[in-house]
């Protein structure tokens, strides 16, 4: 006899996995051997989930659900989120702060100028070598950095539905100006509604020109303030600590303009901002205080991950005991790595902790770095559509979050990227095989590829892509896009012609003369009218156009002609594809049509 289980359809198709307990990868394959490609994320109706399962031997069950269309489950509605205050209410904190840019204009050298114009680095050799996130002292004001790359920053804001950075520095090289990345940058802060200051960087190399990359962020409707816009540009040598002074000012205007807040009596509330497992030590989340105040000793919970409090380290490595909003902190205790954007939040003892683990209702939510195809349809849709299909592979859950969380950005109505499944950890034959069945190329970020994996893939046919830059691999990626987008093509009315008289009509050639009604006709042009043999019975519809050849010589007054103008009488000889149905007040249209290479 089957087994049965209760589930709330639609479902996710790891949930799915999870609820029958089988490997989600099998799962998926077995809605492949169905016809149904669905990645990891996507969700399945009950009937397809029903099929799906009863071949793995279990019958399904449709517990009380709300009935709607929705991927939202009751536990998701009872999931603790981060506290939205209201205003007024809290105190004032400080502000977390995204660095971004094109690489080489200077983000890392500008993060540590930063971290060493105030704040005497501490003792080292702490829990963690290094923890992506400090704080740093200007006019007496704390202000938190994050050194993540900035999209990871906003990738976590994303998962999260809340706001983690308040505000970014877009980094810009004097000497190069507004590049692709820069760009990207721009949008992302945009996107999530961030403030940002620029810094125009590099100012004191030979080549600077902190004017054109003024007049580059006007073109994007980024007006400088002093040019009379609102956007703050302070012109910087981060090398040379040229100016980080006025540049702090800045961010300290731009930020009060906020009035950022933050709870500082109850629980605590965070965001993980970094997780790893530290020999010895065991897992270590740096996890950025939002809320509250987390001591030693506190309990924690992170998504499906809790922990008690056993040490807490600044980002200099030095031991503290408690720790406030907007500080980063890393955080030992925990009985798993909890997942990189999980919202982290104190409760009152272990078994309240066991409780919020266990009810948990998505247990990687932290990590769920695909987003949801709005339906299984629409996911096969994508599938047989435009989809470049890839498989995942990361060294940390950080990176691969990251990674994933880039690819699907990079996409249109058209094209994307289909992510057929990820994890971390070494490329492994269960890759090959995924890759192979689903046609899909595996990325590997910053990890390696055993050489019996390199030589099966081969065998299988599987193109295995390793890259250590993320711009790289999404460079790359992007061009694959790139070429599945079917090119623009723009057609556009040149000239107008009424037949007056047809002189010859074969199959590949057709003479005629008549009058220029509108525009100028030239050798080259397209030829088109009306299509008599279009069946349409409706009346009211525009007559269909037919392309019917292109022009090959002109003549005006029996001379030949290198173009003719309106008004003109003209004989036109017309290279044909066939025979055409011409007669006397006809009228041709000549176009030109461009086809232009369409990027992402
Ligand atoms: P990132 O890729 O954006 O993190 O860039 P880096 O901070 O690694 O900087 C790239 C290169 O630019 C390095 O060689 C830096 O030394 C150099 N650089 C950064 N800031 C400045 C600056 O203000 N002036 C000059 N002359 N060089 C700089």
């Amino acid at each position: 006899m089957s087994k049965k289980v209760a589930i709330t359809a639609p479902i996710k198709v790891s949930e799915l996995a999870e609820a029958i307990g089988v490997d989600v990868m099998d799962l998926v394959g077995e809605l492949m051997k169905n016809g149904v490609m669905a990645t990891i994320n996507d969700s399945v109706d009950f009937e397809t989930a029903a099929i799906v399962v009863s071949e793995l031997g279990f019958e399904l069950e449709e517990s009380e659900g709300d009935g709607e269309e929705s991927t939202t489950t009751d536990s998701d509605v009872d999931m603790p989120r981060l506290s939205v205050l209201e205003p007024g209410e809290g105190e004032p904190r400080p502000p977390i702060i995204a660095v971004m840019g094109h690489v080489d204009h200077g983000k890392t050298t500008l993060l540590d100028a930063l971290r060493n114009s105030d704040v005497a680095t501490g003792e080292a050799g702490g829990i963690t070598q290094h923890i992506n996130a400090y704080q740093t002292e200007h006019d007496d004001r704390k202000l938190t950095f994050l050194d993540t790359p900035g999209h990871e920053a906003f990738s976590i804001l994303r998962e999260h539905g809340a706001q983690l950075t308040d505000l970014a520095i877009i980094v810009i090289a004097a000497d190069d100006g507004i590049k692709p990345q820069t760009k990207e940058a721009i949008r992302y802060a945009q996107e999530a509604g961030v403030r940002m200051v620029v810094a125009v960087n590099k100012i004191d190399k030979p080549g600077a020109d902190p004017n054109r990359v003024r007049q580059e962020l006007t073109e994007m409707n980024l007006n400088p303030e002093e040019w009379g816009g609102d956007t703050v540009v302070v012109d910087i040598s981060a090398e040379k600590r040229q100016n980080l002074d006025k540049l702090l000012d800045m961010i300290i205007l731009v930020a009060d303009l906020e009035d950022l807040r933050a709870k500082t009596e109850g629980p605590m509330e965070g965001t993980v901002i970094e997780s790893q497992m530290v020999t010895g030590k065991g897992a270590v989340a740096t996890v950025l205080v939002q809320h509250g105040k987390l001591k030693i000793g506190d309990f924690i919970v992170a998504g499906d991950v809790y922990g008690k409090v056993r040490s807490i380290e600044d980002f200099n490595g030095s031991r503290i005991k408690e720790a406030y909003p907007s500080q980063p902190v890393a955080v030992s205790g925990w009985k798993d790595t909890p997942h990189l954007g999980a919202f982290v939040h104190g409760v009152a003892d272990e078994k309240a902790a066991k409780v919020a683990v266990s009810t948990a209702s998505n247990p990687r939510e932290g990590t769920s770095a695909i987003t949801q195809a709005d339906s299984m349809t629409a996911a096969m849709h994508a599938h047989q559509a435009s989809t470049v299909p890839v498989v995942v592979k990361a060294d940390v859950d950080g990176s691969l979050s990251s990674v994933v969380q880039s690819l699907e950005m990079l996409k249109n109505e058209e094209v994307r990227v289909d992510i057929v499944g990820s994890g971390v950890g070494p490329i492994s034959e269960s890759d090959i095989g995924l890759a192979e069945s689903t046609g899909a190329t595996i990325i590997g970020f910053g990890v390696t590829v055993p050489g019996r994996i390199k030589q099966l893939a081969m065998r299988s046919g599987v193109d295995i892509k390793i890259y250590n830059v993320i711009y790289e691999l999404l460079d790359d990626i992007r061009e694959r896009l790139t070429e599945l987008l079917p090119p623009e093509i723009t057609e556009e009315e040149m000239a107008r012609l009424r037949i007056k008289a047809v002189f010859k009509t074969a199959q590949k050639e057709t003479i005629c003369g008549g009058e220029v009604l509108k525009g100028k006709l030239v050798p080259g042009l397209l030829v088109r009218m009306i299509d008599e043999e279009d069946e349409s019975e409706d009346e009211d519809k525009e007559p269909q156009m037919k392309e019917v050849g292109v022009v090959n010589a002109l003549q005006r007054e029996q001379q030949s002609a290198k173009e003719v103008v309106q008004g003109e009488l003209c004989g036109v000889n017309i290279a044909t594809k066939g025979k055409l149905k011409l007669k006397e007040g006809d009228e041709l249209e000549f176009f030109t049509r461009t086809t232009k290479k369409r990027s992402l």
